[in-house]
């Protein structure tokens, strides 16, 4: 089978033909947060409805790093490596610090519990920003059913303060999201509210050296399925998950190529010694494609 679908001829040169799209592990529920330590040579991964946090290395496969774990969904990694995770069932963002203890970074705001935060990155000053829609709390599936209390927004979340800011609020539910390579953009996925016909498409918004956001406007918007999980490559593209597999998206916003997956991919991640193999989370399965490219995620 082709693992490729080229559409803009630059994109020949950011995959590599004899590299295979390989499925290292399956039997999952519904994975997603993907992030990589490459100081540990491997790749943790949330499996949601199983309430757990996976662990895959090249040499021994599939192990268990945290369960219960809080139906975590999205994680990434602050500047000091450790692991920031978004958690639905205790509806907060957390830290684990280096000897495993963990800190809560937000779990309210105007007093009013978060919802299920979805996504998260962290900015170079250390603000770690994440997504808090509500899918985590509309069924029992991937946490437990209950009452929105915050609007569906992106809060900035300052560390050292523990303050929340309220950083975009013109979505109706947002998920995946990443700094272009120089931070002066915000790329934010808008996946509509559960059970609704919402709009769905990745929104980009200019980004000023102290975080204000300003002129939002569409950037993107992926067919089949949509964007859930993106991120950007050291050149600026946007790489994103859709229903049939991942796509790239030019800093210009135009579709260049697909990297074909057979299963509806949640989430991505590069990692590798190189942090140019691109991780995959795709429903019941976890897939690797080596390319062409390096991504921006630290470390
Ligand atoms: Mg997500």
């Amino acid at each position: 089978m082709a693992f490729f679908e080229v559409i803009d001829p630059v994109f020949s040169s950011y995959v590599i033909g004899n590299a295979p799209v390989k499925q290292l592990a399956t039997g999952f529920d519904w994975v997603e947060g993907p992030v990589w330590f490459g100081d540990a040579n491997c790749l943790l991964f949330s499996d949601i409805p199983n309430n757990r946090i996976l662990r895959w290395t090249p040499d021994t496969g599939i192990s268990t790093y945290r369960a219960p774990s809080n139906y975590t969904n999205g994680h990434t990694r602050d500047g000091q490596g450790r692991l920031i995770s978004c958690e639905h069932g205790t509806r907060r963002v957390t830290r684990t610090e280096h000897d495993g203890s963990i800190t809560v970074i937000a779990d309210a705001f105007n007093g009013k519990r978060l919802n299920s935060p979805n996504d998260v990155v962290v900015k170079s000053d250390g603000t770690i920003w994440f997504s808090d829609p509500h899918y985590g709390i509309k069924t029992n599936y991937e946490g437990f059913a209950a009452a929105e209390e915050n609007p569906c927004v992106v809060y900035r979340a300052n560390p050292g303060t523990g303050a929340l800011d309220v950083m975009v609020d013109d979505m109706n539910c947002p998920n995946g999201l990443a700094f272009s390579p120089d931070e002066s953009l915000l790329y934010v996925a808008d996946t509509g509210r559960m059970f609704s016909t919402d709009p769905q498409h990745i929104k980009v918004y200019d980004c000023a050296a102290d975080g204000r956001l300003s002129n939002g406007r569409i950037f993107h918007t992926v067919t089949p399925g949509c964007a859930d999980g993106i991120r950007v490559d050291t050149d600026g593209n946007v790489w994103s998950s859709a229903a049939d597999g991942v796509h790239c998206i030019s800093p210009k916003g135009h579709l260049m190529g697909k990297i074909l997956v057979p299963e509806l991919v949640s989430n991505i991640c590069f990692g590798g010694r190189a942090k140019h193999e691109l991780y995959i989370t795709a429903t019941t399965s976890i897939y690797r494609v080596t390319l062409n490219r390096q991504g921006m995620q630290k470390p």
